[in-house]
């Protein structure tokens, strides 16, 4: 009911600029709340003719046919490219007297009559978001960047059936949402009619063309093709039937929780070099990053799993986001909060010997803490008013908070109804839009709860409760434990959730369940009992804050964590520790030892490689040189011990992946260059093309003698073309000279040199690599500078990735200051989320250079 408020509001924010003439840059939610008011049954006819050579661009036709409600208004298309680009403009089959403005195209009310339309645009498209190389392209148009290749509609509520056909080199393959009807080739070239789609937003329209190899397969009746561009046979084998599977597997898993059939027709998807995310979930057309879906032999479980997930996030999508899709990208959240929380019950079954309790955990709440414990943290849902700033929104509190949350309301519902809720849900919006409040009104109505008060805090608000155990003891006997909880800032506000306390006596452990729906929980039943080992209350992994034990926890668990039995009290356990370190109230030495400790006795493979990356991460982060060198003999022993010991390529393939990235004692340092060279072997662990070229950059950085030859050694290895580039662009940055690694950084500020974000990462990484910090100082300040620019040219997720690449490396005061004058000086009109992003990523930086000073 308070939803509808809000509605109210929204729409009487909307008038005051509904009588605007020019419309403004990007897509305004004015103009789109106007236009989606107006337009209804929406069909483009999508032409474009695809040439051999980058030099000239694609050029083509759309025709767009909709009803009018009143044409009183001129039209508006969104056509972010240059006027030059627009070759021609007919609108019911008259030439039209159209402007281009701020990128769009405004068609004149004259030429525009009430009920059927139809506007013909002869047109060169715009290049930004056709991902283009030498031999393919795909496009990438979410969030809403289709743009600024072709003139659309571009919001997600006005969904339109798409027709489209694509000519091209003969040579090259293709593939769009449509199936394939028809294929002619004339001479050396080759045209394709893809067949009408189902009603789909901008954004998930998609298609490839250029060089791939396609595998096919049959499952469940249904056939799939995967579009690659593995040069290497063998690897292509070893992956392929897996990868089918998943896909298989997730697609029957959301059959059958949805109780509706897959809405897409057809099922392709096509694994990308150097793609911007994981995937991207175009509807019968899915997207990936190559490297995350074929796997080398010395893939991690982290690996395997992260394939499984990555996959049924994807399929997920195919209802949630794209059979009923958000109205606004303001609850662009909720599609990927279903699409991870499916994802995480789909992945399940694969994996029986997994800990998916554990998982849930690791894979969620720390990295949903990175962004929550920050001052520049956002809420789960964020108000926008411009489309051009989507990008913006998406991060850990979409894709990692907001799957506990509804995991918590799942509990609060109960499995079943929430699953009833939302086939409901589903079947209601199908192949049309819904908001937060369509879904909340479906689950209210089956529950007592009042979920629109019980969601406030964890879906509009940012930030985390603090919860702090409240322990008073007398003689070793317990006398009061409560759990209360404040707000860090200063707001107030409380959190409704469950704790699933862990409660370690010496006779074993217990669990309570506490409820903490107000200020402070008190637990009489705790009184009279002996004083615990540990009281951990976010020991079942469920609850979400910032848990401030009481020092015996504390004291307890820097000591004896490895002695704790349970699996998932001891991933808890380390969340717990880690928040503890952060906030100074464990110290970096205290915590990598007891990590030190840990590793030998850890059984769990997730828990393994959760304390490597822990280690790793305080290794370089938050010790200071000397105590680097104090303990490096140490900790490579304990490596290379794991590595010995560990029973599986993959165990083995995260020991060895994390030695390489610490290793700084000459011993250990020649013992992977032999490894290299290939004169000594890894007993028990294939290592793969990409293992040996991640070798040569981990000795380039350390210079090693003839750091040069081995990497132009390894350049001549790699046998992969699209690697091979990717390599050869990293080079540079891994130079010894210099001159040679500011040149490279300097080639970054043509957006021509940053196109392949995933290359422009690893090498950033690599720049400021903690062994180079001193020296790559200086480009901090410029990497801040070009964040705009960065964000206004980049795709969604570049701009935070390019900040935490660029400050990943340091410790120190002086590049926290850099920062913090960055922030200081920022114009009026600086984008709030940019900041508030740096604000995101610079806060581990900020605390590091605090903790290493004292
Ligand atoms: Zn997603």
């Amino acid at each position: 009911m308070k939803c509808a408020a809000f509605t109210v509001l929204l729409l009487a924010a909307v008038s005051v600029h509904a009588q605007t003439a020019t419309p403004g840059p990007g897509v305004p939610l004015d103009l789109a709340t106007r236009r989606a008011a107006n337009v209804s049954d929406l069909r483009y006819e999508l032409s474009l003719s695809i040439p051999a050579t980058l030099a000239s661009p694609l050029t083509g036709s759309a025709t767009l046919r909709f009803t009018l409600k009143d044409p009183s208004q001129p039209l508006v298309l969104d056509f972010e490219t240059s006027p030059e680009h627009v070759r021609s403009v007919e609108a019911n089959d008259r030439a039209a007297a159209f402007t281009y403005v701020n990128g769009h195209i405004v068609v004149p009310s004259a030429a525009l009559v009430a009920g059927g339309n139809s506007v013909r645009i002869v047109f060169d498209a715009g290049d930004a978001s056709l991902n283009r190389s030498a031999d393919f392209l795909y496009t990438l148009f979410v969030p809403a960047r289709a743009r600024l290749a072709v003139p659309v509609f571009d919001q997600p509520d006005l969904k339109g059936r798409w027709s489209v056909t694509l000519e091209h080199p003969a040579s090259w393959q293709s593939a769009a949402n449509g199936a394939e009807l028809e294929r002619t080739t004339a001479g050396d070239r080759t045209r394709v009619r893809f067949a009408e789609t189902n009603p789909l937003p901008t954004y998930l329209v998609a298609f490839i063309c250029g060089d791939f190899r396609i595998e096919t397969a049959v499952r469940g009746g249904r056939t799939f093709r995967m579009f690659h561009r593995e040069s290497d046979v063998a690897k292509v084998a070893r992956n392929k039937d897996a990868i089918f599977d998943l896909h298989a597997r997730a697609l029957e898993y959301l059959e059958r929780y949805t109780d509706i059939p897959y809405p897409f027709g057809k099922f392709d998807f096509a694994l990308i070099p150097a793609f911007q995310f994981g995937g991207m979930e175009h509807a019968g057309n899915v997207f990936y990053s190559a490297p995350g879906l074929m796997l080398d032999e010395s893939a991690t479980q982290d690996d395997m799993l992260g394939r499984a997930s990555t996959i049924a996030h994807e399929v997920a999508h195919m209802w949630f986001g794209d059979l009923v899709t958000m109205r606004w990208f303001d609850d662009v959240w909720m599609k990927e909060v279903f699409a991870n929380f499916m994802a995480a019950q789909v992945v399940n079954p694969s994996f029986p010997t997994v800990n998916h309790d554990l998982r849930f955990l690791l894979s969620n709440y720390p990295s949903a803490y990175e962004v929550d414990r920050t001052p520049g943290a956002n809420p789960i849902r964020q108000p926008l008013d411009n489309l051009q700033e989507a990008g913006s929104l998406y991060g850990s509190i979409i894709y990692q908070k907001a799957p506990v949350v509804m995991r918590h309301l799942e509990a609060v519902l109960g499995d079943d109804n929430f699953r009833d809720g939302l086939r409901e849900y589903l079947k209601g919006h199908a192949f049309s839009n819904a908001t937060w409040a369509d879904l909340i009104d479906v689950l209210d109505r089956r529950t007592a709860v009042d979920l629109q008060q019980w969601s406030r805090a964890w879906v509009n608000e940012p930030g985390r409760p603090t919860v702090t155990t409240e322990l008073a003891s007398r003689n070793g006997v317990v006398q009061r434990l409560a759990f209360r909880q404040d707000d860090p800032r200063g707001r107030g506000l409380t959190w409704p959730q469950q704790l699933r306390v862990a409660i370690g006596m010496a006779t074993g452990e217990q669990t309570m369940t506490v409820e903490l729906s107000g200020a402070a929980a008190e637990v009489p039943r705790a009184a009279g009992l002996a004083v615990p080992r540990y009281i951990l209350p976010a020991g079942g992994g469920w609850a979400y804050g910032d848990f401030v034990v009481d020092q015996g926890s504390l004291d307890y668990l820097a000591a004896n964590l490895p002695d704790v039995d349970d699996a998932l009290t001891r991933g808890s356990a380390w969340v717990t520790l880690w928040d503890a370190m952060l906030d100074g109230r464990l110290r970096p030495d205290v915590f990598i030892d007891l990590g030190l400790r840990a590793l030998p006795r850890e059984t769990d493979e997730q828990l393994t490689s959760r304390i490597l990356r822990y280690t790793s991460r305080t290794w370089w982060r938050f010790l200071a040189p000397a105590e680097r060198e104090a303990r490096a003999a140490r900790y490579e022993s304990v490596l290379r011990q794991g590595l010995a010991g560990a029973a599986t390529p993959s165990r083995k393939a995260a020991w060895f992946g994390t030695l390489r990235r610490v290793a700084l004692t000459p011993g250990t340092v020649g013992w992977l260059r032999q490894v290299w060279e290939k004169t000594e072997t890894v007993t028990g662990l294939p290592l793969a093309e990409t293992d040996y070229s991640t070798l040569a950059q981990e000795l380039a950085v350390r210079q090693v003698d003839g750091w040069k030859d081995v990497l132009d050694t390894q350049l001549r290895r790699i046998e992969n073309a699209d690697r091979k580039g990717q390599f050869q662009f990293v080079m540079p940055a891994l130079s010894a000279d210099p001159r040679d690694r500011e040149q490279w950084f300097l080639s970054l500020s043509d957006v021509n040199n940053r196109r392949r974000e995933p290359w422009v990462l690893e090498g950033l990484e690599y720049l400021h690599h903690p062994l180079r910090a001193e020296s790559s100082k200086r480009f901090v300040r410029l990497s801040l500078d070009m964040l705009w620019d960065i964000q206004k040219t980049g795709d969604i997720f570049f701009p935070r990735n390019w900040l935490v690449a660029t400050l990943s490396g340091d410790n120190t005061r002086d590049v926290a200051d850099v920062v913090r004058a960055f922030l200081r000086d920022l114009p009026a009109n600086y984008p709030e989320r940019l900041r508030a992003i740096t604000l995101q990523s610079a806060d581990e930086l900020f605390r590091a250079a605090d903790i290493v000073r004292r």
